[in-house]
């Protein structure tokens, strides 16, 4: 998506080999106007899919994944981050282990969100090794829904993530895929929308 990779260019920060900044835009300060192209963007390419929940991850994904929801007209259902297990029938948790910081997490789900036979896409802003994405699928088809798609803002392309979600069978759309990062370098291969 031109939109999106020139923004990533003009804004971006590249920290160091494998971490992009992006806080002028996506996770700290949000652009709401790239965020609706964003969401337009993904729901062209999900509409005739029949999906009937966008599910994203606390805090960063929020943003694309409410525009995508808004533009298919279905609910957002946003998974949580917690940092200790609660225990229960009507929730589920997955072990996460954070790219950024390293830490881990109890990804959760209520049960109640996600009914059998739920056609489900996935929004998330990073692609990194793919951790967050695949305990995602797992909650979700934990609960008997069914993963249509992975939509991604920023996917890291040298990172293992999409060839690790591929390998297990799902279907990943990214909007821009950087191939190289490196301090003042960010270098493209051919996004998929
Ligand atoms: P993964 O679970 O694929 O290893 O990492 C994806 C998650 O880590 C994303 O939800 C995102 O929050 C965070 N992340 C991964 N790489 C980056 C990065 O380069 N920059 C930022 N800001 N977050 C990242």
């Amino acid at each position: 998506m031109r939109l999106l990779e020139d923004t990533i260019l003009k804004e971006g920060t590249p920290l160091s080999d494998s971490v992009l900044k992006v806080d002028t835009f996506i996770n700290h300060q949000v652009d709401p106007s790239i965020m609706k192209e964003i969401g337009k963007a993904f729901a062209d390419y999900y509409r005739e899919k029949h999906i009937d929940k966008v599910v994203t991850i606390e805090t960063s994904g929020i943003a694309p994944a409410l525009f995508t929801a808004e533009e298919l007209a279905v609910p957002l259902v946003i998974l949580k981050k917690q940092t200790s297990k609660i225990l229960g029938d009507d929730v589920v948790q997955t072990n996460i282990t954070s790219f950024t910081k390293g830490t881990s997490y109890e990804l959760t789900l209520s049960r109640k969100f996600i009914s059998p036979g739920d056609n489900v896409v996935i929004i998330d802003d990073f692609l990194a090794n793919g951790e967050a994405a695949s305990g995602a699928s797992k909650l979700i088809e934990a609960c008997g829904g069914h993963v249509e798609g992975i939509g991604i803002l920023i996917e890291k392309s040298f990172q293992k993530g999409r060839n690790r979600l591929v390998e297990a069978g799902y279907k990943v759309t990214s909007l821009a895929r950087i191939s190289h990062l490196a301090k003042g370098v960010i270098e493209y291969c051919e996004a998929d929308l």
